[in-house]
């Protein structure tokens, strides 16, 4: 019988498979699309690197190799069900997202030459659905794995999503469609209508 602990990694791992599964064929698509503009520069590497190890590697080493072995705490059952509800809620908005930005995605700050500002489905609630779904992906991590670090290398991956790559993100948004990007977000929440 596998413990509620094991369960939880398991989750973890599945619903990570389940994203690669649904972001790698798109992001393949999207790039076939020639790009206007881009600021593929260090800082959004760097933030692209944090976010990558913070929500992906560090994780994945926790799962597959009990790394790191220090800062260790009780796993708390529900966790594991709550977490992965958290993270297939996740998942759903990033799907969303990607149904409705379809070759307008990037997994970079760019700007396609065809490029047409999206308002619709997804995007009519909040102008950061991917960044919303990535944020309850690093509350589920926090939930399914017990680990102090890889608690907080989740939370610090989403946030320097969220504070470094989307004020650049609305900054490049707004010099390529100026006032029609203004009125939409005058409109909209950035993460959660309501609230943010
Ligand atoms: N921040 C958004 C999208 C992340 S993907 C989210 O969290 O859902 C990043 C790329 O999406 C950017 O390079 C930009 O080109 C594109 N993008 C972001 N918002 C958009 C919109 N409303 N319409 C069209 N493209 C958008």
């Amino acid at each position: 019988m596998l413990s509620a602990a094991t369960i939880a990694k398991i989750s973890w791992l599945f619903c990570l498979v389940a994203y690669l599964a649904l972001r790698g064929p798109r992001n393949w698509r999207a790039r076939r699309e020639p790009v206007r503009t881009s600021q593929r520069d260090f800082n959004e590497l760097f933030v692209r690197a944090i976010a990558t190890i913070g929500l992906g590697c560090l994780p994945l080493a926790y799962v597959l190799a009990g790394f790191p072995p220090f800062g260790n705490y009780h796993f708390f059952s529900p966790f594991a069900v709550v977490g992965t509800a958290s993270f297939l809620a996740g998942l759903w908005a990033i799907y969303r997202a990607h149904k409705d930005l379809d070759w307008c995605f990037s997994y970079t700050l760019e700007i396609r030459q065809r490029h047409q500002l999206v308002t619709g489905g997804i995007y009519g609630y909040c102008r950061h659905p991917m960044y919303f779904g990535f944020l309850l992906w690093a509350i589920a991590q926090a939930m399914l794995l017990p680990n102090w670090i890889i608690g907080a290398a989740g939370l610090v991956g989403w946030a320097a999503l969220y504070l470094v790559r989307v004020p650049r993100e609305e900054r490049m948004m707004i010099d390529a469609f100026g006032e029609q990007y203004r009125a939409y977000a005058a409109r909209t929440a950035r993460l959660i209508p309501g609230l943010v």
